[in-house]
């Protein structure tokens, strides 16, 4: 029997995850396993110095009041330790995840705790407007882990999924986009008179070709493949320079 795992970073009783939950039912046993409350740009942080708790919450719907990657962890290492998942799936997220977004996301950090447990998966997220409906990304998601539970699945498959609110153009696979934050620290006093600061940068967008963030520009659904290998592959060649200089080091320590 199919196994997947959902999860994602807005809260197990969020819109998006139970639209998901409910779209991939038909398609083998589904396990929610999410944090008790939002844990929106939470990135990939376990929560190490407290205990954790599950709590159940329906046949097959749990919470834990930690990030999603306390999720991901206590549900393939103990929860489905006996059963592991075929594929973990996150999301849907409210708002999208491009670009630079991904090291902040729990959604798609999710994802990458489950690619450090050998599971594959996939980050779906929705694009807001005014307008917007989780329906047509709960169509995708339905849709795109259909195909790839058809297919052999690499263990360490992470596919980043962003819908656009706009009618769905299209398919693109894409790579990241750049996306930077102007203004990022407002200052304000509190009412005794301390002064505290608020993160709120605007964003700002290189909507460059075959990017994510062009794709969803153009109301195209965006897939972008990820992994977790950081190494700066073309540094390794330009900062030998570096290690030039450093090369009296082992001398002197
Ligand atoms: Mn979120």
């Amino acid at each position: 029997m199919t196994r997947i795992l959902v999860t994602n970073d807005d809260g197990v009783f969020s819109e998006g995850i139970k639209l998901l939950a409910e779209a991939l039912e038909p398609l083998g046993e589904v396990t929610v396993v999410a944090p008790d409350r939002e844990q929106s740009a939470s990135g990939h942080s376990l929560t190490l110095h407290r205990p954790l708790r599950i709590r159940q919450l329906e046949e097959r719907t749990y919470s834990v009041d930690g990030t999603p990657t306390d999720c991901v962890n206590l549900a393939i290492a103990w929860l489905l330790k006996d059963n592991p998942p075929d594929l973990v799936v996150s999301g849907i997220n409210f708002g999208c995840n491009l670009g630079e977004d991904v090291t902040y996301s729990g959604t798609v950090s999710a994802t990458f705790e489950a690619t450090l447990l050998g599971v594959p998966s996939v980050a779906l997220s929705q694009e807001v407007s005014e307008h917007f409906s989780f329906e047509p990304a709960a169509r995708v998601a339905h849709t795109v882990v259909q195909k790839l539970l058809e297919a052999k699945l690499p263990p360490d498959l992470l596919l980043n999924i962003n819908i656009p609110s706009a009618p769905i153009s299209g398919v693109s696979l894409t790579k990241l986009g750049r996306r930077t934050y102007s203004q990022s620290v407002v200052e304000k006093r509190d009412p005794r008179g301390r002064r505290y600061f608020w993160l709120a940068g605007t964003p700002e967008w290189t909507a460059e070709d075959g990017t994510d963030i062009h794709a969803i520009g153009e109301g195209r659904v965006s897939i972008t493949p990820l992994h977790l290998d950081l190494t700066d592959y073309r540094g390794l060649e330009s900062y030998d320079w570096l290690t030039d200089k450093l090369r009296g080091l082992a001398d002197t320590t």
